[in-house]
């Protein structure tokens, strides 16, 4: 903005004698017209409009008189202050009139509204030089910014909005292999330069900025270089200056040359497809949990196997490893935490068999194995997977079950009727001052039953005797084949009369219910010895030989009876 004393005095246009009155000052801008029709509607010979700004006092005229010509040398003066919306004042409208002159309440009214329009033309005045200033501050930026980062793979742009024209730094021509005196300056033609996958995602999100709904630009595309190929860039910018109706009018920025980081991101990228893909292959689940020093433990990744084995998501245990324990049996869970909790103290590997509760599967077994490795900051890192065992432990059991199971009667066998004795000794013990009868059985003439009905009949008779005893059997009740036709039960917490009532419970009812075959009733008597076995017993083969002994009592006695032995 030129100071008052560098103000250039206009060339009066030859053709208006009426105009050539009015010195044409500002580049006939708004308030050298404003001071024209002002002098004209007041009939004033002279119009100043003065404002004071930052350079000093700077004056628009109209009206034939040196412009630093003083104001007291005039006998009227009317005077209006220029008032900024904020109420600042800007300077003054100014009439000036070589002769003594009326002036009313209308001309006041009109200075006044003369007054109002030059202020409002001087502030957009001073903001549109506030603009170009920050503008000018904003080139010379760019131009330090372009030297500190020449080399760097970073060049500077400037794009006038206006016109189209954009301007590179030395180092963005480099990075696409051109000289500092290659490259046309038209927008256009960088637009050619993108890649034809980007050009619309670049234009959008250039009119977007345009437009003001983003803070800045910032992009990352392919552009061809000199040689024809294409490198990827990250360009970011931002308009520096918009006119009074936000339309953008230039615009600076920079681009980086990210090839290098997007062929990394793309082999760390291929690594992390490979890493998931084989996890997503392996039956099971395959993951990464963190501990947290402060306690809690999240799942940083997990292979889609997450679904099958516990029926949840990757979000459901991102934040937190609670969810997989809502799915942990209530009966598994205090051994999965205690054994996470060993497993974490002494940075040992982990391995359980659990069972889950799941919503749609059910009740499956599922086995976990892990490796815990403490991090710098005190979390502790696991990897490991999880696998459905449910198939293999239902095999287990049914082994199992064989093992321990007498084929013919499906009642226990020997060797686990023998086990479970010792245990019930073993309670008895513990509890104190207690005692458990013991019954041994075995059916009379049953030899002769085989001999007079054949081997299958005699199987049949073993099998129904084996019902009849279950019939009568308590859930505690312990019961054993314990030889061919030979079955021993123990009544726990039971004595000497309670099992005197159950033997002659199981009598009644073979001798009710005996077993038929072909229509024929086979009749069976059993034969039952009773013993007690307490805490004095060394082991549990002490009660049944006792027991064993009243049924050979009751053998002597003549079969079909019950003996019992007092220890
Ligand atoms: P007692 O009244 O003295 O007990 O005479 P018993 O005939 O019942 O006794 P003994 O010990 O002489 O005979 C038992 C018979 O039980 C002999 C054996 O063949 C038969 N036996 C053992 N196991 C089985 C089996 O699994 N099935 C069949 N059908 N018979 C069996
Ligand atoms: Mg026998
Ligand atoms: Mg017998």
């Amino acid at each position: 903005m030129p100071a008052s004393g560098d103000v250039p005095s206009a060339p009066a246009p030859t053709d208006s004698p009426d105009i050539s009155s009015d010195c044409l000052l500002d580049q006939d801008g708004p308030l050298d017209r404003l001071a024209r029709l002002a002098r004209r509607y007041f009939g004033v010979d002279i119009v100043r409009v003065a404002c004071i700004d930052a350079d000093g006092v700077w004056q628009a005229q109209a009206g034939d008189l040196a412009i630093d010509t003083a104001v007291t040398a005039f006998p009227f003066v009317a005077e209006c202050p220029l008032r900024a919306r904020d109420g600042r004042q800007l300077g003054a409208f100014r009439l000036l009139h070589s002769q003594e002159r009326g002036f009313d309440d209308g001309d006041r009214r009109a200075l006044h509204d003369f007054a109002a329009l030059a202020a409002t033309a001087i502030e957009k005045r001073q903001a549109m030089a506030l603009d170009r200033a920050g503008e000018d501050g904003w080139r010379d930026e760019a131009r330090k910014l372009s030297l500190a980062i020449a080399g760097s793979g970073t060049g500077v742009w400037d794009r006038n909005v206006v016109t189209g024209e954009i301007r590179y730094s030395p180092g963005w021509k480099a990075l696409l292999g051109y000289s500092e005196d290659e490259l046309s300056t038209r927008i256009e033609e960088a637009y050619s330069r993108l890649h034809p996958d980007d050009a619309a995602y670049v234009r959008e999100s250039m009119q977007a900025h345009f437009d003001g709904k983003t803070e800045s630009y910032e992009v990352e595309h392919r552009i061809r270089c000199k040689d024809g190929s294409y490198k990827w860039i990250c360009s970011r910018g931002k308009v520096v200056s918009r006119d009074e109706s936000g339309r953008a009018l230039r615009m600076m920025g920079t681009t980086t040359d990210i090839s290098a980081l997007r062929a990394m991101a793309q082999r760390v990228q291929q690594t992390a497809d490979l890493v998931v893909n084989l996890t997503d292959a392996v039956p099971g689940l395959v993951f990464q949990c963190i501990a947290l020093p402060e306690g809690g433990a999240r799942f940083s990744y997990v292979s889609a196997g997450i679904w099958d084995m516990f029926e949840l998501t990757a979000n459901d245990v991102q934040a937190s490893t609670l969810a997989i324990e809502h799915r942990v049996h209530a009966d598994d869970l205090t051994a999965y935490r205690e054994s996470l909790r060993v497993a974490t103290l002494e940075q040992s590997p982990w391995q359980l068999e659990f069972r889950v509760c799941l919503p749609l599967q059910g009740l499956r077994w599922r086995r976990g194995d892990a490796s815990p490795r403490r991090a710098a900051d005190g979390s502790v890192v696991w990897h490991g997977f999880v696998t459905d065992i449910t198939d293999r432990k239902r095999a287990d059991f049914e082994l199992l079950e064989l093992a321990v199971t007498d084929a013919l009667t499906m009642l226990p066998n020997r060797r686990h009727f023998m086990s479970r004795i010792a245990a019930e000794l073993a309670r008895l013990k513990r509890e104190g001052n207690r005692h458990s009868a013991v019954l041994m059985c075995d059916l009379d003439h049953f030899k002769s039953i085989n001999d007079t009905w054949g081997h299958a009949i005699g199987d049949g008779v073993l099998q129904h005797f084996a019902n009849t005893l279950r019939a009568q059997l308590r859930e505690i009740d312990l019961v054993g084949r314990i030889g061919g036709e030979e079955f021993a039960i123990v009544l726990p917490d039971a004595g000497i009369e309670d099992a005197h009532q159950f033997a002659r419970g199981v009598q009644r009812r073979i001798a009710d219910a005996p077993f038929s075959a072909a229509g024929r009733r086979i009749p069976l008597t059993v034969s039952i010895g009773i013993a007690t076995m307490h805490t004095l017993d060394a082991d549990a083969e002490l009660a049944l030989g006792r027991s064993d002994q009243a049924l050979y009592n009751a053998k002597q006695l003549g079969r079909n009876r019950i003996e019992w032995l007092m220890a």
